[in-house]
């Protein structure tokens, strides 16, 4: 907006102040806004602003290049360059706004000298919290008071990371955990003795698989005497060892006191308890000891595991993850990689529950249009299902009948309302014909779950939008709560004539969320059945409204959402962990970048336990990211031993690390000097238990094998050697125009489901070889990730580093990622070399460094 000073009448002259307020009013928002609170009416004189007029433009010494330097924790100087055609004195006024904190304010004097002079403006805070931080500053003349410079700057605070690799991370962390002396070794004198249950030699077989599959060590099955060392897994009921063993501890009538679920694990030198309060504890008495085992023995061989007693049950019975096959993402899913995932980190992590999104990603058949192209068959979701029930975990099915209803209305447009393929009319004469056939054929590939999700989130009649010739004639008058109070009594009927819970989303019946004007559907509240559970995600919306529907006599879940905080815990059974992602191993899609590896563990630990200290995602990462990455992505190493031993990369490297000039076809990715890998350290990197070993060199110098995209020229490495695993660190290189982006990304909706980058062919000394593909999100990420997407589920470490970019807008921050992946070498072959080629792919691949581990020979100790 300009307005001209003729429209004041008077054109103002330097040295000259004059009084001005702004202000904005919008009836719409209800907002009043002043520029100048003046207390009162914005016209009042007293209060308003004072707007100084200052000769040309050199009185204002401009002020450029503003950049903020860390100086240490907590501590920078932000500087900048200023013209000044004389030595003047200036007051220099600046405020921080440290994330979760008030607004400090400082003063400082700064002389500047004449010319181009630069300004240092020491900027020291107390952050106790991550985030954006922002500062404004402001420097005014000393004699005049005249403000001649300002300006505004945010941040991220980035605390240092408190994760070691030496600590010990449970996923979800136990709630009494204390660590005694001493360690229990497995070895192959070991015996797994289970009780009376068939459940049980379910998590003795789990046990065993584990051990073998990562340490090589052979649990026997048959129980021998004299019992050396034993695993006693069970309940009180089903094995009177065991209740023996819990009684000695004075542990018997704790583990009975404890909700349903607990668990009580007893880890001593020679004897092991594993108890549960009923067969889930018990699982999950297994699960906890294996974290132990894998925490404690990443640098040996022998699997031990540390000594001590956990007392742990779940806070919430409800404890769900929500897995897609269909719906908005269309992601082909293998469900033998969908296995893994339920296995290591759905029942891993205890949760208990799969709401599993269905929608088109069943091979219908009495409607076979609904059918999308990664639709999976009854036979394979019978066999998830029955392994899914074998890891303790239920499953729940879950379609979308009302909003969100494109599967349905995209191929059978006469269901539509108003037009709409998004929204389904209710009083279609065949809408429930269809629903019913839909929820059969479900619950029947499903294997008669118990509970039905129905969806009915985000309902959103076109009504307002669609002239009136086009409205639904059968709905037409009706209001649409009373729609929508009937479609989920109707729903619910068909469920309950079945013998099925129904589960539905709660926002569209919250007042303050979707429930609200102009439809008005809260008051389908009063109308519905009260044994429908809703998933409410509305919480963060609408606080309190978990409570609210809680009184109104309904089971509620929080849903959508990665915990339960303090507040909602009273008034929830759980909470749905829902991540809007089809594949959550893979962190990146044909919808980009987008990591959620952590954030199913920090779900886990906040659906188990109720976040009582509000532990952010990030702060939660801060102390554990490696450590739940590293238990998580593991490599399988029957017989390994933790030596590594790097291999020589000096004469293949063929690509500098560093970038002269932007766009240029040299240098590291082509992106600038400021946008490079020159931090990358010379020699011996040391990332947890493995070494490895840079190649050295000025700045121009060739640091890296580079797989590019352009050229194609496949790589040849040298080896000679045995090894347990050869151990990559390297990294990817995404296009970086929008262009080349979309064609990469778009690679991720073909199958095969991976999106392999280079070819890694591994040569033997006997002339066989074998294929090692490097997947996109698996085994190698983006160098420049975005969001979480370095979390990969093959990558048990990476390697953090800065770009000068980030050095300099976001000091103590790094946004490079080295990635670590181990490829294990099951054939125990001599390698004699490997050969890196481009698959074709828009993506560049860049080796940094390259190891071996040893294999260890013979039994192990
Ligand atoms: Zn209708």
């Amino acid at each position: 907006m300009r307005i001209p000073f003729s429209d004041f009448g008077a054109v103002p002259k330097p040295g000259e102040t004059w009084g001005l307020n702004i202000c904005r009013e919008a009836p719409s928002t209800g907002e009043l806004s002043y520029w100048a609170p003046t207390g009162g009416k914005f016209t009042r004189i007293r209060g308003i602003g004072d707007l100084v007029f200052v000769k040309g433009r050199d009185a204002a010494a401009p002020v450029s290049d503003v950049r903020l330097e860390e100086q240490g924790p907590g501590a920078y100087i932000l500087r900048a360059k200023t013209k000044s055609p004389r030595a003047v004195k200036r007051d220099c006024t600046s405020w921080v706004q440290t994330p979760g904190d008030a607004v400090s304010r400082k003063s400082h004097p700064v002389e500047v000298a004449p010319g181009d002079g630069h300004l240092a403006i020491p900027v020291t805070f107390e952050a106790t919290e991550e985030g954006e931080a922002k500062l404004w500053f402001t420097i005014q003349d000393r004699e005049t008071q005249v403000t001649l410079a300002y300006g505004a700057y945010s941040f991220q605070v980035v605390l240092p990371s408190e994760a070691s690799f030496s600590k010990t991370v449970l996923v979800p962390e136990p709630k009494e955990f204390k660590l005694t002396e001493g360690e229990f070794g497995i070895d192959e004198g070991t015996i797994l003795q289970t009780g009376s249950d068939k459940s049980e030699a379910f998590i003795a077989d789990l046990i065993r698989d584990e051990i073998q599959t990562y340490y090589g060590v052979a649990i026997p099955e048959a129980v021998r005497d004299p019992i050396e060392k034993a695993l006693l897994i069970g309940r009180p009921e089903t094995s009177p060892a065991l209740r023996d063993a819990l009684d000695r501890c004075g542990l018997l009538g704790r583990l009975k006191a404890l909700k349903p679920e607990g668990y009580v694990l007893v880890v001593g030198p020679k004897r092991v308890l594993l108890a549960g309060r009923d067969a889930r504890g018990t699982h999950y008495a297994a699960r906890t000891f294996l974290q132990l085992v894998s925490g404690a023995t990443m640098e040996g061989q022998v699997p031990r595991a540390l000594c001590g007693t956990v007392v742990d049950w779940p806070d919430f019975p409800f404890r769900g993850y929500m897995v897609s096959t269909g719906g908005w993402v269309s992601d082909p899913v293998d469900p033998d990689i969908l296995k893994e995932h339920i296995r290591k980190e759905i029942a891993g992590y205890k949760y208990n529950t799969i709401l599993w999104r269905v929608k088109g990603g069943y091979k219908y058949e009495r409607w076979p249009r609904l059918t999308h192209r990664c639709a999976l068959s009854r036979d394979t979701y019978r066999e998830l299902v029955r392994f899914a029930r074998a890891h303790s975990i239920d499953v729940m099915p879950g379609i979308n009948v009302h909003g969100h209803a494109n599967w349905i209305g995209l191929k059978y447009p006469e269901f539509r309302e108003d037009g709409d393929y998004r929204t389904l009319c209710t009083r279609h004469p065949k809408t429930y014909e269809l629903i019913t056939d839909v929820i059969e054929e479900l619950l029947d590939a499903f294997d008669r779950p118990k509970r039905f999700h129905v969806g009915l989130d985000e309902v959103r009649w076109q009504t307002l939008n669609v002239p009136e010739e086009k409205r639904c004639v059968r709905c037409k008058g009706v209001p649409k709560w009373k729609l929508f109070a009937d479609h989920v009594t109707r729903l619910h009927g068909i469920l309950r004539a079945r013998n099925v819970e129904m589960w539905m989303w709660a926002d569209m019946l919250v007042r303050r969320h979707n429930g609200r004007a102009p439809f008005d559907c809260y008051k389908a509240l009063g109308l519905i059945p009260k044994d429908i559970v809703l998933c409410n995600w509305s919480a963060s919306y609408a606080p309190g409204s978990c409570r609210e529907l809680e009184e109104k006599g309904f089971r509620v879940v929080r849903g959508n959402s990665r915990e339960v905080p303090l507040v909602d815990a009273p008034h929830v059974v759980g909470n749905l962990a829902s991540f809007w992602h089809s594949t959550p191993w893979r962190t990146i899609t044909h919808i980009g970048q987008w990591g959620v590896a952590m954030d199913t563990a920090y779900g886990a630990n906040f659906s188990w336990n109720v976040n009582r200290e509000s532990i952010s995602l990030r702060r939660y990462l801060r102390g554990n990211d490696i450590n739940v990455l590293r238990s998580l992505a593991r490599a399988r190493l029957p017989r390994a031993r933790a030596g590594c031993r790097p291999v020589e990369l000096s004469s293949v490297v063929n690509r500098a690390v560093t970038d002269e000039e932007a766009g240029d076809g040299k240098g590291w990715a082509d992106l600038g000097p400021e946008q490079d890998l020159r931090a990358l350290p010379a020699g011996r990197i040391v990332i947890g238990p493995v070494n490895f070993q840079t190649v050295p060199g000025g700045d121009a110098a060739s640091r890296a094998v580079f797989i590019s995209s352009g050229s194609g020229e496949p790589v040849e490495i040298p080896i000679a050697r045995r090894a347990a695993s050869l151990i990559f660190l390297h990294t990817l290189i995404l296009p970086a125009d929008e262009k080349g982006q979309k064609a990469f990304f778009k690679r991720f909706l073909r199958p095969p489901v991976e999106v392999p980058i280079t070819n890694c062919r591994v040569s033997f000394t006997d002339g066989k070889s074998q294929q090692v593909a490097i997947c996109a999100g698996r085994e190698a990420g983006n160098w420049l990730p975005k969001r979480n997407a370095e979390y990969l589920h093959h990558c048990p470490y990476i390697y953090r580093l800065a770009t000068e970019k980030a050095r300099r807008t976001t000091p103590g921050a790094t946004d490079i990622v080295l990635y670590v992946y181990e490829w294990p070498n099951k054939t125990g072959k001599e390698i004699a070399s490997i050969q890196l080629s481009h698959t074709g792919t828009e993506a560049d691949y860049a080796l940094l460094a390259l190891s071996t581990r040893d294999v260890a020979e013979g039994r192990t100790p």
